[in-house]
């Protein structure tokens, strides 16, 4: 069969990528000038940079572990930001280093009588919004320093008007580790992410067209492909025909300086609400083990920004609004399904890492497959 593959990122890329291998012919359509979507990586001085913000490799799905071994071998990196509140440095995620940083404390006991007595605020009551989430895992003190100001300037939200699962992301533990996830794997692809996509689209029948969007073209498109695998946003797919979607959007400031080592680590957290920025990567960091350093270093600092039509939609916004509307979306795409399938962080509306991106392509794939081999 003849598939149109609407983007280059990650679900476009293993979606494609199975149904070449099974025979079918894709061609990829994609607006940006490159492939990869946004775990895009580009090497500048020797260095690989995450164009689109800090991308660490981390899953306990062993098969999807697995399944991006054929087309890359990963480092060891494990990520271990730290938080800058006011000039005063705080180990994340939130564990016993922290703790001792925050109150002076050295054991678990000590550490968890104090969380106990700042969670008492919240005794009896079910966590309703991000704020009580978080006051209710680990109380007050830090809340206020290390999440209250950097989850408002991501989000453009007071914490009290943010669903709750956000926070859930992050770990509290009981240990001085400084690991930001419990996965069971992690890493970042040797060679860069964008090596690894061109590994999974380096095949006879996957053609690749950049520079070009679905919407320029939207009917002929729909006409002239048996299927098409849909990457983009989905209230654009239907010309908001519903309303619009919220999305969150990201300006990064990138910077190359002559120093060897610039902060000393991939990535520090400005969690203070007056900083501008959320984060700085410097990443030459992520490249764990390489060891020759020169006096070349590649920053970057993320600003959050307010989305409009025409801005890069990095982030969905999932929450109770959206995500009505969402389910109301997705019905107008359960009636395309014979012809287009939506997929990934915009079609599907969710806020997905890449392992579950990975997934999600994969299982989606399957069935498209199955449902072609009934047909035969
Ligand atoms: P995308 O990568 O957005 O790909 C969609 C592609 O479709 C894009 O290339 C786009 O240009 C193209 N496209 C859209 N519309 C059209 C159109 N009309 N015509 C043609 N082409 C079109 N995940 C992790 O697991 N670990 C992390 O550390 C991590 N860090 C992140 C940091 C940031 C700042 C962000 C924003 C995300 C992060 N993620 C992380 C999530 C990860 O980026 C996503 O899960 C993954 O990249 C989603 O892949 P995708 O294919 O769904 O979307
Ligand atoms: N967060 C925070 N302080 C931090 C880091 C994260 O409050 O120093 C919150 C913030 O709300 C963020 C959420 O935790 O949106 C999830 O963080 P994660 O690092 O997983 O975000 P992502 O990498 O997806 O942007």
């Amino acid at each position: 069969m003849n598939y149109l593959v609407v983007g280059s990122g990650l679900f476009g890329a293993v979606f494609a990528h199975e149904l070449a291998e099974h025979g079918n012919n894709v061609k990829i359509i994609e607006k940006r000038d490159h492939i990869a979507g946004n775990i895009y990586t580009k090497v500048v001085d020797g260095i690989q940079v995450h164009q689109y913000g800090a991308h660490i490799f981390h899953t306990s799905n062993k098969e999807v572990w697995d399944y991006v071994h054929q087309f890359a071998n990963f480092n060891r990196f494990t990520n271990s930001p730290i938080a800058n509140y006011k000039g005063k440095m705080y180990n994340l995620p939130f564990n016993m280093n922290t703790f001792s940083e925050m109150w002076g404390v050295k054991t678990p006991q000590e550490a968890m009588a104090k969380i106990n007595e700042q969670r008492q605020e919240m005794a009896g009551k079910k966590p309703q919004n991000l704020e009580e989430q978080a006051i209710s895992l680990i109380g007050r003190d830090i809340y206020e320093k290390l999440i209250k100001g950097y989850t408002e300037k991501q989000w453009g939200r007071k914490a009290t008007e943010l669903p709750a699962f956000i926070i859930k992301r992050l770990p509290v533990r009981l240990v001085y580790d400084n690991n930001y996830f419990n996965d069971d794997y992690q890493g970042i692809p040797i060679g860069g992410y964008t090596k690894m996509i061109e590994n999974m689209l380096d095949h006879p029948n996957i053609e690749i067209e950049l520079n070009t969007d679905f919407f320029d073209k939207k009917d002929e498109y729909l006409k002239s492909y048996e299927k098409v695998v849909y990457t983009g946003m989905i209230d654009k797919f239907f010309d908001y025909k519903l309303g619009e979607l919220e999305y969150r959007s990201l300006k990064f400031e990138t910077e190359e300086k002559d120093v060897n080592n610039y902060q000393g680590n991939a990535v520090i957290n400005y969690t203070d609400a007056e900083t501008p920025y959320t984060r700085v990567i410097e990443h030459k960091h992520f490249e764990f083990g390489k060891s020759d350093y020169k006096d070349k270093t590649i920053v970057t600092r993320e600003y959050p920004a307010d989305w409009k039509r025409g801005d890069e939609p990095y982030y969905p916004i999932n929450n109770y609004r959206n995500n009505q509307l969402y389910k109301e979306y997705k019905k107008l795409a359960e009636k395309e399904n014979d012809k287009v399938i939506f997929g990934g962080r915009l079609g599907q509306y969710k806020y997905y890492n890449m392992d579950q991106v990975i997934a999600a392509a994969r299982k989606s794939v399957q069935i498209v497959l199955r449902k072609n081999n009934e047909k035969n």
